[in-house]
């Protein structure tokens, strides 16, 4: 999976996403981060990318020709790395369908190549996400200063699907969420922690017991903090639909 950002920031994104799982993904070659500077592509002699809204309004908004010129570089970048996959073009807004685990894993597997634009300060001149973009994504129901911190949780949580990045598809297969339910609590050593004890069955070696523990466990624990993510079937029979 090849991710393209761009940035007016892209220190801040190459920092996050150049550390450790992504990081090493990177080294491997399971997974390609590439941030472009939009500002590099501005024809304005101070390198100005953004302007005030026409009708007036607070804030500033970032011109569409900057992005647009950024947008043919990273086609022409790829290119010339000779690459070729199914593209989808993402613009971070909190105005786009609000990122799940389920978007996640549909973006993992339709598409080789995602590029993200983050936008900033009030947002975007809308006339480039009606021409460049193909789906609006929001990490959530609040409103951030910046693109760039969606784009490094989206390219994270997408990337972590793609093949050779964790070490085994179980990894993600029983979590919380992907499983239909939260993951099961988790203990390791030591086995006496502050007078807290590591439930026996965990001790006993029998992995159906086991298995049966961290299904109820799971189960449990859901009903208590996440009953939202259960069937009716599953729910508690007090709990409110
Ligand atoms: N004026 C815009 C509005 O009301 O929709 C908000 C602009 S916000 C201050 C600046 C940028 O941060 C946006 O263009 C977007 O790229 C990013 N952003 C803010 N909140 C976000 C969220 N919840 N999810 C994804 N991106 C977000």
């Amino acid at each position: 999976m090849r991710f393209d950002i761009m940035t007016l920031f892209p220190d801040l994104v190459d920092r996050v996403l150049g550390e450790s799982i992504i990081g090493r993904a990177q080294e491997a070659g399971f997974c390609t981060v590439k941030t472009h500077q939009i500002r590099d592509y501005s024809q304005d002699k101070h390198r100005r990318v953004d302007d005030t809204p026409y009708g007036g309004g607070k804030g500033m908004l970032m011109a569409a020709p900057p992005i647009y010129n950024c947008y043919c570089g990273v086609l022409a970048d790829q290119l010339k790395d000779g690459y070729d996959g199914r593209r989808h073009v993402i613009y971070l807004s909190p105005g786009g369908r609000v990122l799940t685990q389920q978007i996640a894993e549909e973006l993992a597997q339709k598409y080789d190549n995602l590029i993200l634009l983050c936008g900033h300060y009030e947002g975007v001149d809308r006339r480039i996400v009606e021409e460049i973009v193909d789906e609006e994504i929001s990490i959530g129901n609040y409103v951030l200063t910046g693109g760039e911190i969606p784009a490094c949780i989206l390219v994270d949580c997408v990337a972590r699907l793609t093949e050779g990045v964790l070490a085994a598809p179980e990894c993600y297969e029983n979590e919380s969420i992907s499983s239909g339910m939260l993951e099961y609590p988790q203990y390791t050593r030591p086995v006496d922690y502050h007078g807290m004890r590591v439930p026996s069955v965990l001790l006993s070696g029998d992995h159906k017991k086991i298995n049966e523990w961290r299904y109820e466990a799971a189960l449990e624990l859901t009903r208590r903090q996440r009953p939202d993510l259960l069937p009716e079937e599953l729910k508690a029979p007090d709990d409110e639909a």
